[in-house]
């Protein structure tokens, strides 16, 4: 027997590797079936060329459990070692270049663990003891075996062995005796050792006899070893890639479509992608993409490696490029890594582009569920941005969708307004809105349908981008003004508006944090006689307040809403008359008095101007600030007495419930009052 030191220099590896080598222990397994897997192909590739003449037909990799013994064996009919590789592979190797890296990092654990797979020593965070029995295929080679128990010490012995291959022996330590259940190693296998390209074997296949599980002496074989993105593409039909789906996610929806990678230049990649049907929320439809090297599982946490919006889509990625044992935040730094990622996204374009182009029709049936996918890679992904305007489409109330440029054309005669700016109106809720977009279509204009969560952000990336477009919401304003094809007229005089303003913010609703703010309108005699509507930028503020969460200002502000009365219509001219006629003399006389007062303060203030203040007698300042006084007693009685008339003037609350009944915002008292007040009013 022979002893030696592990070539590190440094005694502190090996506590390091232990504890921290990796936060998930389970990858310890991984790692020693990997290399297994690798010891059997290399033999295999020696058969192939001829080279060994020993079999490797029935080569598999047999893992095996010992609860008695406390151990976890992995054996395969690979290549084996010989004394002199065991020295340089597991001796040697396995720490060279750590030493210098050791000595710059010596206290940043987390550095050295990041930067090293330190694949086959990742059997010590689970072990107390690790025995190697291996005899390589070279002619005449001796079986020999290594052991070591996990200080920098190890003991080489000869050893029996028949066939040529590998052992390994881990002793489980206690704090890892989680590894000595079945269940749990099945389930890790499962996870790390699904789509390994030699069969993998664990205990024996079950089956139902009697009433309960038996084992059967058919090997229980873990892995698909050629799963579907290692074939061509021509070798698979729709059918294999859907089935294959299925096995990647058993509970999941059938997907839309998919997309077969195969890449070999600049760098190694093959997958298959698929794209989900997405529903309204995000979150939950993150981090399903698997990623493999070399049909080893990586991750399936895929934030930060791939672009983020990718990260909705399903399926697998692989490369060999992909470093294998390293931590994630040098998996996200890797440039490699990078560089796949920006590959995938222009892939991914280019398949939905192709898409497009070959069945348009099918692609428009798909839109709804695609679109929040690409909406988000519009938003997040620039150059993707770039390429979506190939595809991305518009959809109108009518159900027919646009490409961009389409759009443009469409509208463009119609919806120019006097600043030249294309105006593209839009409704986030058919139902709702639904007598904003009557009015609209009533006009000739067109309406599109922007109805899912990232429709905000996406109009103020599509304005940001094109300065003379315009999204406007058709219950942001009435009708008239959505698209202004002329400078507004005002129709009514500012005296005119103050005095009708009270009237009928006096039966506006009050409570539910909404403010109301009356303004006046030519709608025409046939227009609805009130209209509420909400200010796009508010809205939109608000919008995106939402979406970020949290603390936001404009998130946080009450929902302001205009209350649109239309001068011109028949039942307001109605309020109005009936307002001179109620509020009659005594009104009058208020108002006479108050111009008269106001007169007099103008004509004071006039003659004030261009004096010192000094130079002002005290008698005619005295005056000034009495007339102040009087006018805002004057003014405080005018808007009271209008309006205690809009209070008590059924036919007002009548015309601004039925606005906020058009608006689905009458209800529960509110709703039950108007009824009745209606029944009150037919009879
Ligand atoms: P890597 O797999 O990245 O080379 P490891 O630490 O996992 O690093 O393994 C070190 C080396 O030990 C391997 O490259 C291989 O030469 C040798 N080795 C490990 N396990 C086996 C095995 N089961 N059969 C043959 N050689 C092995
Ligand atoms: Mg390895």
């Amino acid at each position: 027997m022979q002893k030696g030191k592990i070539g590190v220099s440094s005694d502190n590896l090996f506590p390091i590797i232990k504890k921290f080598l990796y936060s998930d222990h389970d990858i310890f397994l991984r790692e020693i079936v990997s290399n297994a897997v690798d010891a059997t192909q290399k033999l295999k590739t020696l058969a192939g060329r001829g080279e060994t003449s020993v079999s490797v037909e029935h080569a598999k990799v047999r893992v095996s459990l010992d609860t008695d013994k406390k151990t976890i064996t992995v054996s395969d009919n690979g290549i084996g070692m010989t004394a002199d590789e065991i020295e340089k592979y597991i001796n040697q190797i396995a720490f060279s270049g750590a030493n210098e890296f050791l000595e710059k990092y010596e206290s940043d654990a987390n550095a050295i663990i990041g930067h090293f797979g330190l694949g086959f020593y990742s059997s010590f965070m689970v072990s107390n003891k690790v025995e190697i029995v291996t005899k390589s295929y070279k002619d005449g080679a001796e079986a020999v075996k290594w052991s070591c128990d996990g200080s920098p010490e190890y003991s080489i012995e000869e050893a029996e062995r028949a066939e040529v291959g590998t052992d390994i022996i881990m002793y489980i330590n206690e704090d890892s005796k989680e590894f000595l259940e079945k269940e749990r190693l099945s389930g890790i296998l499962n996870k790390y050792c699904k789509f390994l390209p030699v069969p993998v074997v664990f205990g024996k296949e079950t089956e139902w006899k009697d009433g309960k599980q038996v084992e059967t002496d058919k090997d229980n074989q873990i892995n698909e070893t050629n799963p579907a993105w290692t074939k061509a593409p021509v070798d698979l039909k729709d059918e294999d890639y859907a089935s294959f789906y299925r096995k990647l996610y058993p509970m999941g929806d059938e997907p839309l479509f998919n997309i077969h990678l195969n890449v070999d230049y600049p760098f190694n990649l093959t997958g298959i992608l698929y794209f989900p049907k997405l529903k309204n929320s995000i979150e939950v439809q993150k981090n399903k993409i698997q990623l493999y090297s070399n049909q080893v599982f990586v991750t399936d946490s895929v934030e930060g490696i791939v672009p983020e919006f990718l990260t909705l889509l399903h399926g697998v990625i692989d490369s060999p490029d992909i470093p294998l044992n390293v931590s994630r935040s040098y998996l996200q730094s890797d440039s490699n890594v990078k560089k796949i990622s920006s590959h995938i996204t222009k892939k991914v374009a280019d398949r939905l582009h192709q898409l497009f182009k070959d069945s348009r029709a099918d692609f428009e049936k798909k839109w709804d569920d695609l679109k929040i996918f690409i909406e988000y890679g519009m938003l997040t992904d620039d150059k993707f941005a770039e390429r979506a305007m190939n595809f991305f489409l518009f959809k109108n109330t009518e159900g027919k969708y646009f490409t961009f440029e389409e759009y443009e054309k469409l509208i463009k005669e119609n919806q120019t307004n006097k600043d030249n700016n294309l105006v593209y109106l839009y409704t986030s809720n058919l139902e709702e809105q639904y007598t904003f977009v009557q009015t609209a279509k009533d006009k000739g204009y067109d309406v599109l349908i922007m109805d899912d969560v990232l429709a905000t952000p996406l109009l103020n990336k599509f304005e940001q981008q094109h300065s003379d477009k315009r999204f406007v919401r058709v219950d942001s304003d009435v009708v008239e003004n959505l698209i202004q094809k002329e400078d507004e007229k005002d129709e009514l005089s500012w005296d005119e508006k103050e005095e009708l303003s009270p009237v009928f913010q006096a039966v506006c609703p009050e409570a539910n944090g909404v403010n109301y703010l009356v303004d006046f309108k030519n709608l025409g005699e046939s227009g609805q006689p009130i209209v509420i509507t909400r200010n796009e930028f508010m809205r939109r503020m608000k919008d995106m307040g939402q979406l970020q969460g949290g603390m936001n200002f404009y998130g946080d502000l009450p929902e302001s809403l205009n209350l649109v009365v239309n001068t011109a219509h028949p039942l307001v001219q109605k309020v109005l008359d009936s307002k001179d006629k109620k509020l009659g003399k005594a009104f009058e006389t208020i108002k006479e008095d108050l111009n008269a007062k106001k007169q007099e303060r103008d004509a004071l203030e006039k003659a004030k101007e261009g004096k010192k203040d000094e130079e002002v007698p005290a008698a005619e300042k005295e005056k000034l600030e009495d007339l102040g006084k009087s006018i805002a007693e004057l003014e405080k009685q005018k808007r009271e007495k209008l309006t205690d008339f809009g209070k008590k003037n059924k036919l007002t609350k009548q015309l601004v419930d039925l606005a906020l009944l058009a608006n689905g915002m009458l209800k529960g008292e509110a709703l039950d009052q108007f009824v009745r007040r209606s029944v009150e009013l037919i009879k």
